[in-house]
């Protein structure tokens, strides 16, 4: 291969990873964010089950004061009981009493019910505090992670473009302009493998055979006809010999 044609291959490998590694850390702050915002949500269902938790056992104080309530008239009726002096009043006292109970145990049906939900509410409290307590840490580790592969990348950067620089002086300036012309105009890919069947693998596009020809010699500058970019070709490995198996 020519070294003009495997330098500019070098040099499109490099800017090729520059380019990555560019895309790379401008993504990065996403990335923190989008594994601090999962910690926030599973925060969030920490409070949530602990809200719920509230509500249920502030629920159960007002039942456990109605239940109260309804216990003291119910002694004050019974008080009364003793007092009553015909049979009327004591039958109507009796239903009074009667009424009062039945109230009482609905009410005290109710505490129950609302112990047994903020049993269950207080495991949800805990399961949920579990799963932030692994969420914190698999991020915590998702973010060191996250950091260190910044910092490879940021190094990666740093000598892809040192040897890019270097690699640049070492080229005819026209080369480096014909590289940098084709790079602008196609996203920054200036370089295109020809593919054993003759098509431009970038653009798709059929070259003609002669060029084809040309191109598969791998020894001077040409571009798709297309698409523009500088063409290379790798030719295929030679046919492996067939396995003899000796007796
Ligand atoms: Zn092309």
């Amino acid at each position: 291969m020519s070294p003009d044609l495997e330098h500019l291959i070098e040099l499109q490998n490099l800017e090729s990873a520059i380019e990555e590694s560019r895309r790379r850390i401008a993504a990065h702050p996403q990335r923190i964010a989008d594994a601090e915002a999962r910690l926030a949500r599973a925060k969030e269902a920490v409070d949530a089950a602990k809200q719920r938790l509230k509500a249920s056992q502030e629920a159960r104080r007002e039942a456990e004061k109605e239940a109260a309530v309804y216990q003291s008239r119910l002694s004050k009726f019974k008080d009364q009981l003793s007092a009553v002096k015909t049979n009327k009043e004591y039958q109507a006292m009796q239903h009074e009493i009667e009424t009062a109970t039945k109230e009482l145990g609905s009410v005290e049906e109710t505490v129950i019910e609302r112990m047994v939900e903020a049993d269950a509410l207080t495991a949800d409290v805990k399961k949920t505090e579990q799963a932030l307590a692994a969420e914190q840490k698999n991020i915590d580790a998702e973010k060191k992670t996250l950091t260190e592969e910044l910092a490879t990348v940021e190094a990666a950067l740093k000598e892809a473009t040192a040897k890019k620089d270097t690699l640049i002086t070492s080229l005819a300036p026209p080369l480096v302009a014909l590289f940098e012309q084709v790079s602008r105009a196609r996203k920054g890919v200036a370089i295109a493998l020809a593919t054993r069947d003759g098509l431009c693998s970038a653009c798709h596009v059929r070259l003609r055979p002669q060029v084809f020809q040309e191109v598969r010699r791998n020894d001077q500058i040409i571009q798709c006809a297309s698409c523009n970019r500088i063409l290379y070709y790798i030719p295929p490995p030679a046919a492996a010999e067939p396995a003899v198996t000796h007796a």
